[in-house]
């Protein structure tokens, strides 16, 4: 027997209309590709939402349709995110830190016939136009567009001071595709996800809760994931749902620029990946008084995309004042799918195992399961010893690529992450690397992770990076890439002394070289890839002790 309750899809415009009636005069302000910050409302950008959407009508674009977006976190960015959806078409969000080839992979893959792209971008998105005929005009955001480009560009604002900001939105089906978000593709080719409006709007209530993000109508967001960045982490929706203020940066996010918006803002909740926040913290220490930094009204930092460090997590601790919660996620999994809060039991634990506890992932938030399994795809105690390959399912995690003939997932829907954790008795994960970063010696396992929070952890080290690097001994053997904290003089015998007090002998690093800076990819992770690559013959000349 059905209940008899309401059929009421789970739709993006309903969100957005959500917001506009409700929390209609609740500011979101935009620093714009020029600096300049401009101030709306959840009401305007509602309006805005509908011209857009009245604009794709014109422009012939067909449901189901793609859009793409090359762009910052800007309010005209914002307003695609709910009048393309919204309108039954589906925004395609590109990653300008890619590669170019990536770029040009994914909007053919993606087979969007409109860009939109910000203005400082402009002459990338020309170049992908001219190669992909497909491309039939780039609209150009928040700036007057070239006249002799060999591409039609298009004004936004003069394309959308044509259109009435009354639409009636369709009533789509929930199932109906909204974004599309690419992996960033470390190995292969980028692959497609495409979020529904339902998992969507899902996923935004379970990133609210309170041992979520706790996002409600009293915060203020700055939001320093990039609107490309696997739907912002699903922000712009949980901010609509909640009516928090929502502040966007644009394509500044060093630390001053940060810094100044979270001051002159207000803001009280931001969320970012590790490399952000350490950006933050070198420009917090050379440039702005302990007075200034109390002052900051900021509460609750979210991090996740990769480990955040102990050391991190202190740092927001003793020199904010702020709680730094720890997230994990993927593309794959809209993204969040843990958060690590402490529970009642975790009261009585000292300082550092506080610290060191939250330094773990996290438990799942309802809507998504977790589990770890071993080589043979049998499932593995969750008694936070055993260790195995991080498996996922749920409402919001990917249940096939776009394009892709194959299910991404296994016949009982679990999805394999590519990540290898441990999960304790009451549901908390660790990371413990990514499957393909354990260095393997000698039969044993060494987490990459491990080492590089031990090295971080040293006052003298800015970033580390280890990998496991070919030996013709052991197989393979870590070896530890150091960035030094500005105006530090690092010994590799200190260093490596440090380590030693800390970590099993057989797990430190055969050798420490130090780097001016350490590659990153696209979504500001440690390429470890690269690394692998430039340093695979490090250890190739190195012999057994006992002369074999
Ligand atoms: P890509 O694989 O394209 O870089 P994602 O952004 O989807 O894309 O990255 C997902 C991966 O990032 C996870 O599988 C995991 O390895 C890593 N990751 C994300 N959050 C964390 C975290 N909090 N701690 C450790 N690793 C993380």
């Amino acid at each position: 027997m059905n209940g008899l309750m309401q059929d009421y899809p789970l739709l993006l415009s309903t969100l957005i209309e959500h917001a506009a009636r409700n929390h209609g005069a609740t500011e979101v302000v935009s620093r714009d590709c020029d600096g300049v910050v401009r101030r709306s409302d959840w009401a305007g950008v509602a309006a805005r939402a509908r011209k857009v959407a009245n604009l794709l009508d014109r422009l012939g674009v067909e449901e189901g349709d793609r859009v793409a977006s090359l762009a910052w976190n800007t309010s005209d960015h914002l307003e695609l995110y709910f009048g393309v959806p919204g309108s039954g078409r589906v925004l395609h969000t590109v990653n300008p830190r890619l590669f170019q080839e990536q770029i040009n992979y994914v909007i053919d893959h993606g087979g969007s016939r409109f860009l939109f792209v910000d203005r400082d971008l402009l002459p990338l998105a020309i170049d992908i136009a001219t190669k992909l005929p497909r491309i039939e005009a780039v609209i150009v955001l928040n700036a007057h567009p070239p006249h002799d480009a060999e591409v039609t560009c298009l004004d936004y604002e003069a394309l959308l001071s044509r259109e009435t900001d009354q639409y009636n939105w369709p009533r789509l089906n929930e199932e109906s595709a909204c974004t599309l978000c690419y992996t960033s593709g470390t190995t292969g080719n980028p692959k497609g996800v495409l979020y529904s409006h339902r998992s969507t709007v899902l996923h935004a209530f379970g990133a609210l809760i309170a041992d979520g993000m706790a996002l409600s109508a009293l915060d203020t967001v700055l939001l320093a994931v990039p609107l490309f960045h696997v739907n912002a982490w699903g922000v712009p929706f949980a901010a609509a749902m909640s009516g928090a203020k929502l502040v966007l940066p644009g394509p500044r996010l060093d630390g001053k620029s940060i810094y100044t918006l979270l001051r002159d803002e207000k803001v009280t909740f931001t969320l970012g990946v590790p490399t952000l926040w350490m950006g933050l913290f070198e420009y917090l220490a050379s440039d702005v008084s302990a007075g200034e930094l109390k002052a900051l009204p900021l509460q609750r930092v979210l991090v996740g995309g990769s480990a955040a460090s102990v050391d991190l997590i202190r740092k927001f601790d003793k020199i904010l004042g702020v709680e730094l919660i720890h997230a994990w996620g993927m593309t794959e999994t809209s993204p969040l799918v843990t958060v690590c809060k402490p529970l009642q039991h975790h009261a009585g634990m000292s300082e550092d195992d506080l610290y060191e506890f939250r330094a773990s992932q996290g438990r799942s938030l309802f809507g998504a399961e977790l589990r770890i399994v071993d080589d043979r795809g049998d499932e593995l105690p969750r008694d936070g010893v055993s260790t195995g390959d991080l498996q996922v399912r749920g409402a919001w995690i990917a249940n096939r690529y776009f394009g892709g003939d194959e299910p991404a997932v296994d016949g009982e829907g679990w999805f394999p992450t590519g990540d290898v954790a441990r999960i304790s008795a009451d549901g908390f994960m660790r990371i413990t690397d990514r499957s393909k970063d354990v260095i393997k010696s000698g039969g044993e396992w060494i987490s990459s992770v491990d080492l590089e929070n031990v090295a971080v952890s040293h006052a003298g080290v800015a970033e580390a990076a280890v990998i496991g690097v070919p030996h013709p001994k052991w197989q393979e053997r870590p070896l530890l890439l150091v960035r030094a904290a500005a105006g530090q003089v690092l010994k590799s015998e200190d260093l490596m002394a440090y380590m030693a007090d800390r970590l099993a002998r057989w797990w430190l690093p055969d050798d420490i070289i130090f780097v001016d800076s350490l590659p990153h990819t696209a979504t500001g992770k440690l390429s470890k890839a690269r690394l692998r690559d430039a340093y695979r013959y490090h250890f190739a000349a190195c012999r057994d002790l006992s002369g074999n």
